[in-house]
């Protein structure tokens, strides 16, 4: 069996192709992963049981801040497979897929559902991971459940919506990083759609088009054309997306903080629970645009910071603190990072 894993484990890798940031780190071990028999043969490698493994997907919501002494495991398992459950589309898609060609792919055999997520990054085996979100929709919102590889069991499990325990960009496997590798993910997709139009950008950019009934392909152009305007393009400035994510406060909280900064922007979640805007925040503080060394605030969003080229992921990660501390000084409200760091301990 060595003799056979030795041709599937790459030594000494560099990851910068492997992560949107584009920070350039090494990873001692690498084993692209397109099927469990895959997996199962790279796990039984002597040198992999006794290392660090690191589950990766698209790499675009991960900062690694230092070299990776350990496993990576790539995940490019395939395959689409869509079934009549009544009411919904079931459709079972493998984990290595990419999120945005699959939404596009769907949209034109007749499924809509995930039009509001086009042009997400990434891998559809990650979106479960922090229960991806855009324009008036999540992923929990179209999910029927998964299969997953328990490290601990060795064995594969379905798990449902409860127990990925999906909450606001957040679900179990934020918590329990790297015990289980998510195989594949079926979507519940319903065959009575209506369209998700009611967010502002997209109801303004729907306008300007003037539609006025919109399907799904309108709804997945527009969605698409405000990304490019807002979002920098990774291949252009290496970033992962929003850095932070929009801090939740209480009623009383908002008020206090409403008293003192009338011009704050937030939303109402239901419960008395508000969300704030957190690119407003960091704006608030005199940040966005700013440059350090080799990284930024973005200009055009707060929310998202950049390599301007051959930054590091410590150099990132010093300017994320810097927005951290800036916030909590002038708005007493911790700032919660977005992806996950991976060297160093997370920001908070
Ligand atoms: C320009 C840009 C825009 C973005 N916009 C959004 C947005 O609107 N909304 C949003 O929610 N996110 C957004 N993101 C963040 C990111 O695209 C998503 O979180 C995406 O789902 C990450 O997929 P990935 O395959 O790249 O995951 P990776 O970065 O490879 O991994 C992320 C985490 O998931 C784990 N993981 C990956 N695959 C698996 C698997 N198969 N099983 C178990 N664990 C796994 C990794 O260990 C890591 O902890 C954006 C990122 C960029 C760069």
């Amino acid at each position: 069996m060595q003799a056979r894993t030795n041709e599937l484990i790459e030594h000494d890798v560099s990851l910068r192709p492997f992560n949107t940031f584009g920070v350039d780190v090494r990873a001692s071990m690498f084993a692209r992963i397109g099927s469990i028999e895959r997996l199962q043969q790279v796990l039984s490698d002597v040198r992999v049981i006794a290392a660090p493994r690191l589950v990766l997907g698209g790499g675009s919501n991960v900062l690694f801040t230092r070299d990776f002494d350990g496993c990576i495991l790539k995940i490019e398992i395939p395959g689409v497979q869509c079934e009549d459950a009544g009411e919904s589309w079931r459709v079972r898609v493998g984990a290595g897929e990419g999120w945005h060609s699959i939404v596009e792919r769907l949209i034109d055999d007749g499924k809509p559902g995930l039009e509001n997520l086009a042009l997400i990054p990434g891998s559809v085996g990650a979106a479960p991971i922090q229960n991806i979100g855009a324009y008036g929709v999540e992923l929990a919102e179209r999910f029927d459940s998964l299969r997953v590889w328990n490290f601990g069991a060795g064995s594969l499990q379905r798990m449902t919506s409860d127990e990925c325990k999906f909450a606001y960009r957040d679900s179990v496997f934020k918590h329990q990083a790297d015990r289980r590798l998510i195989v594949d993910v079926t979507f519940a997709l319903p065959r009575k759609w209506s369209p998700v139009a009611d967010y502002a950008d997209v109801a303004a950019e729907l306008r300007q088009r003037n539609v006025t009934q919109p399907q799904a392909r309108d709804i997945f152009s527009a969605v698409v054309a405000i990304r490019r305007r807002k979002l920098p393009d990774p291949l252009v400035f290496g970033n992962a997306g929003s850095f932070f994510k929009n801090p939740v406060v209480s009623r009383q909280q908002r008020t206090e903080l409403i008293d003192r900064h009338p011009s704050l922007v937030s939303y109402d979640i239901g419960g008395g629970r508000y969300k704030l805007a957190a690119g407003w925040l960091i704006d608030a503080c005199g940040l966005k645009g700013a440059v350090r060394g080799r990284a930024a605030v973005y200009d055009k969003q707060a929310l998202v910071l950049v390599n301007l080229g051959g930054a590091t992921g410590a150099e990132i990660l010093a300017l994320a603190r810097e927005v951290q501390d800036a916030v909590r000084a002038r708005f007493g409200i911790e700032l919660d990072p977005e992806p996950r760091i991976i060297g160093h301990a997370a920001v908070a």
